[in-house]
């Protein structure tokens, strides 16, 4: 497509998407007692496993300890994605709900997507599911891809939105297209 009709504006969440937390949750689940597999560890499904006194442990440890956070991989082919969006010089955007950015910057920084791909000028962290579409709508996101539902169902003003499920755990739903991996994803961004 001739580069000045493509319109679009990629939105990207952090964890699940761009990272995946996935394996330290079991280790971390595991040692709180809970012996959970890799499919129980989806932002989704944990939070109805766990106690919420124990998520809200586990999430402490995964968000805010910045030993146990620099723990996390990136998700398979991220890089590979966001290095043909950036020579497309598609706009492209990180909203995130960390609550502790400079951790989750370190964490970009140690995987190489800070300041490769982003930095102060393409990162954005909020805290309400609602300010996720605000801050997509007042940057003209036209796709945004996220792994919960609940994120996507409040993401009013995103025409295009992708559940990230790369696990296979989630049926297909009505409003947002489901993909499993970046390939995936680079057949609708590129
Ligand atoms: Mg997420």
């Amino acid at each position: 497509m001739p580069r000045h009709v493509d319109k679009k504006i990629i939105g990207f969440d952090m964890d699940g998407v761009l990272v995946d937390n996935c394996p330290l949750k079991v280790a971390i689940a595991g040692k709180m007692g809970y012996n959970i597999k890799l499919a129980d560890a989806p932002s989704e499904i944990i939070k109805n496993i766990l106690k919420p006194e124990d998520l809200k442990v586990l999430q402490s440890a995964l968000y805010h300890d910045i030993k146990i956070s620099l723990g996390a991989k990136l998700m398979p082919n991220v890089s590979d994605l966001l290095r043909k969006i950036k020579s497309k010089n598609t706009p492209y955007y990180l909203i995130s709900r960390r609550s502790d950015p400079p951790i989750a910057i370190k964490l970009l920084c140690a995987r190489g997507l800070w300041p490769k791909y982003f930095n102060e000028a393409n990162a954005f962290f909020v805290v309400e599911p609602e300010e996720k579409n605000t801050k997509a709508k007042e940057l003209g996101v036209t796709h945004y891809v996220d792994d919960e539902t609940k994120i996507l169902n409040v993401l009013a003003d995103v025409p295009n939105r992708f559940l990230f499920d790369h696990l296979n755990v989630f049926p297909e739903a009505g409003h947002y297209t489901k993909v499993s991996s970046h390939k995936e994803l680079a057949k609708f961004f590129l």
